[in-house]
């Protein structure tokens, strides 16, 4: 569209939505004609997309995940639709700023972290290589809880993302599905077959609302559906006649509390009945929604050849049984063509090795719930035990490993790896761990089925979005080609030796600086200095993530200026920002502790503005895009072996933060991309903490005796430095580095890091004095983070797993 064009439309729809003129119009009315207005410009692709998809023509890749974090829409989609610059112009003309429309969408906050950040990377990926798909997931009406820092403390708030007119989606009401929980099941044998009659069950309609993917410069529109839950009878007008209004509606509060909200607990799954139940009921929806939409345009038996069905995490692992049980139940098929046809359809990403992070559900709670889908399991086990024993495998250890039930759980990892023809990791770390370690039995009988493919970033969001001043300097140097393939960045290579553009890529940042340390101020009241190394870690806050040693190591700083305030260190600034599990209460207490540290360090004017430490409140993606272009260290420091692949590492590297992090995740990688001058490596690796563990922890004691630094830090918790109004505030903490729990000592190893940990913070400070070289690295970050764009991984999954032609092709 035309700058006029695009004038037109904005008018037209205020007329004829709001009845006002631009001069008239409400901010909220002027982002509802612009959405409109951009919208508009899609419908045409997506129409013309379902209805191609629908002619049955291409083999469709169904994504199931139980989170999409999808970010904002309209800014990223006039990005993908390259109207960036004349969308600019025409608010400049009309007089309206652009960043406050962007401003007033809410960010659709259905998703935790990382996982669900994937899921919408790729969906956009899959669309910008005109790769037919479907999202799959929940319509959840509150998402993650918006968090306010109030006294140090995360305080949650209901999010209710949903309260303005969402332009985005739209409500498919004559795709309607019913999903059924509870009752009991009856078998009966009839001319040799099994017959189900399932009884007294419960019924739940699902209504999907989807939402158009909108790709790169692409010829196609993908869909991401989403479902929300409506109650079967919404009044039950037995109750309401006898009076009893409040009994009446308590059947449809019930039923819709499945779509209600979104779980916050990440890489931590609870077990609790409710979430059973929106597991099952997004995916139960999507495979009936498959199975209609394949019936008349190929026979069932040649649905992996027609369709993919991917489990993103093994929260939708139910999609195996639930095949199982339509391709028997409503087809009439026999167990073995039924399990012959799910097992070349589905395909697995595992996302975590921590044992606690691996999805078990107890026997009972789940047998009331999915009597049917019970049942399809305890057979999808017995006959593995048989094929078990068939093959002569009586290492009972290992039966025991493998097996889907046990201990009275169900443990759907297991589930997945018997019922899927591929299982991957998300880096390459994390792909052999499963295999020598995890789920090394499996990987004994079905090598063929493994994969490893690592995770990625879209670079229209975080980079051309985000970061516009770097996204045109690059454009400069090397042309537009880099944003349809992203290893074109690796033109940049030579830029880093010309010291002008050195100075325009380093101006760039500090204008990124400049801005956030604006925003800083505005929601803080804290000033930082832009000339300061912003150093920063922003991710879920979790043990394994270890904010904690990133807190202990402020203070070792802290204490070394108090000593000496006239000592020579470059400014730092760290920046924190993370939403903690509302039920994990350390990680909580770690929130605290990060507030009372820069409550301390900011107010204390010894320091010389050497230090500044800001914790910024409410995490998600539109935050991220505000601090990544700013940053300049991306604190990556898991205990190594713990991070599957992590993503935030990709989306600061983009963005010229130098990686300050373990060997962990897709940090192995990001280190063979830039090579190892680039990169500041530390701690133990992956094999060194499984060693220690295998042989119940290391002496953290012996660390803490020995050295006077370590000591005064960590007595620095415990003795009313940090809270003096309250010196066993952070006594938990303390008692975690030094004493036994759960049969281990500092699990996460933080102290035994510690050394190596402020030891690669000092070259940190030792190579900033030196801008050629520290630019020349930040330069070479960019240029070497073209593998990791969610193309190159969907990429890899294609040729390796999916096999989906390109529409069009
Ligand atoms: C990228 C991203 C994450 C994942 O970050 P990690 O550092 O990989 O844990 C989490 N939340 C948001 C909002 C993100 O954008």
């Amino acid at each position: 569209m035309d700058k006029d064009s695009i004038k037109e439309s904005i008018k037209y729809e205020l007329l004829y939505t709001f009845a006002k003129d631009i001069g008239q119009a409400t901010t909220e009315e002027l982002y509802m004609a612009f959405a409109l207005t951009v919208r508009n410009e899609i419908m045409k692709k997506w129409a013309n997309t379902k209805k191609i998809m629908e002619s049955g023509e291409y083999k469709t890749l169904y994504y199931l995940s139980i989170e999409f974090l999808t970010g904002k829409f309209w800014g990223n989609n006039i990005i993908n639709i390259d109207d960036i610059e004349i969308y600019k112009q025409v608010c400049n003309e009309l007089g309206i700023p652009f960043s406050q429309l962007e401003e007033y969408e809410n960010e659709p906050g259905i998703g935790n972290g990382g996982l669900g950040r994937l899921a919408a990377a790729f969906m956009e990926s899959l669309t910008t290589l005109n790769l037919p798909a479907y999202g799959c997931g929940i319509r959840y009406e509150y998402g993650l809880f918006n968090q306010k820092i109030i006294n140090g403390y995360q305080i949650e708030h209901a999010d209710n993302w949903l309260s303005d007119r969402n332009v985005w989606e739209v409500e498919c009401k004559d795709e309607i599905v019913e999903v059924k929980f509870g009752g009991n099941i009856i078998e009966t044998w009839e001319d040799g077959r099994l017959k189900i009659d399932y009884r007294n069950y419960y019924s739940i309609y699902a209504i999907p609302y989807d939402i158009p993917v909108v790709g790169y410069d692409s010829d196609i529109v993908n869909t991401l559906r989403l479902w929300s839950a409506k109650s079967y009878n919404d009044i039950n007008m037995d109750w309401f006649n006898r009076g009893n209004y409040l009994k009446a509606s308590e059947e449809k509060v019930l039923a819709e509390s499945i779509s209600k909200v979104l779980y916050p607990e990440d890489n931590n799954p609870d077990g609790k009945r409710l979430r059973l139940k929106q597991q099952y009921f997004f995916v139960s929806a999507t495979i009936q929604n498959i199975i209609k939409k394949s019936k008349g345009k190929f026979p069932l038996w040649a649905l992996s050849d027609n369709v993919v069905i991917h489990i993103n995490d093994t929260h939708p692992a139910l999609a195996i049984p639930e095949l199982m049980r339509i391709l028997m139940d409503e087809e009439g098929m026999g167990w073995d063509e039924a399990w012959n046809i799910t097992t070349k359809t589905c395909a697995y990403t595992n996302h975590t090795i921590m044992g606690e992070a691996l999805e078990k559900w107890p026997i009972d709670l789940f047998k009331e719930v999915l009597p049917r889908i019970y049942m399809i399991i305890k057979e999808i086990n017995d006959r593995q035990l048989h094929r078990l024993n068939r093959e002569g495998t009586n290492d009972w250890e290992k039966i025991d490993k493998m097996t889907i039930i046990a201990y009275d759980q169900i443990r759907m990892a297991n589930l997945c790896l018997e019922g899927c023809y591929s299982i991957n990791g998300v880096s390459k770390l994390h792909t052999d761990i499963l295999k020598k370690e995890v789920f090394s039995d499996f990987y004994a009988i079905f090598p063929h089925k493994f994969h490893s493919v690592t995770n990625g970033i879209t670079y229209r969001r975080w980079l051309m979005h985000a970061n516009p001043g770097l996204s045109d300097l690059i454009t400069d140097a090397i042309g537009t080609r880099w944003k349809y393939d992203s290893h074109e960045l690796e033109g940049l290579h030579k830029f880093s030796e010309d010291s002008a553009f050195r100075d325009s890529f380093s101006d760039v940042k500090r204008y990124n600086k400049q801005k956030l340390a604006k925003y800083i101020s505005d929601k803080t009241g804290i000033h930082v200095d832009p000339e300061s190394i912003f150093d920063v870690q922003i991710k879920r806050i979790h043990e394994y993530k270890r904010q904690f040693l990133n807190v202990l190591n402020i203070l070792y700083m802290y204490d070394l200026l108090l000593e000496n305030p006239s000592r020579d260190i470059h400014p730092r600034t760290f920046i924190f920002a993370g939403k903690a599990a509302p039920g994990y209460y350390r990680a909580k207490l770690i929130i605290k502790l990060i507030n009372s540290i820069a409550n301390r360090i900011n107010g204390d004017i010894r320091l010389n503005n050497k230090l500044k430490v800001v914790f910024l409140e409410n995490y998600n993606v539109t935050l991220a895009e505000k601090i990544i272009p700013a940053a300049e260290i991306s604190e990556q420091i898991s205990t190594a072996g713990m991070e599957a692949s992590g993503t935030g590492n990709m989306k600061l590297m983009l963005n010229g933060a130098l990686t300050l992090g373990t060997l962990d995740g897709a940090n192995v990688e990001i280190k063979e991309a830039v090579g190892d001058q680039n990169i500041f490596i530390f701690g133990l690796t992956a094999d060194q903490v499984e060693n220690y563990h295998k042989y119940g922890g290391y002496n953290s004691k012996a660390i803490y005796d020995n050295d006077a630094n370590v000591k005064k830090v960590v007595n620095q918790l415990v003795n009313g430095f940090l809270s003096p109004e309250n010196s066993m505030m952070f006594r938990s903490l303390y008692n975690y580095l030094l004493y036994e729990e759960g049969g281990i000592t500092d699990r996460y190893m933080i102290l035994k890091d510690f050394d190596s940990y402020r030891h690669v913070h000092s070259i940190v400070d030792d190579q900033y004095k030196m801008p050629d070289i520290w630019w020349k690295k930040a330069i070479l970050n960019v240029a070497g983070a073209g593998r990791f764009s969610s193309d190159e991984s969907i990429k890899n999954y294609n040729s390796d797993i999916w096999h989906l032609s390109k529409m069009g092709d």
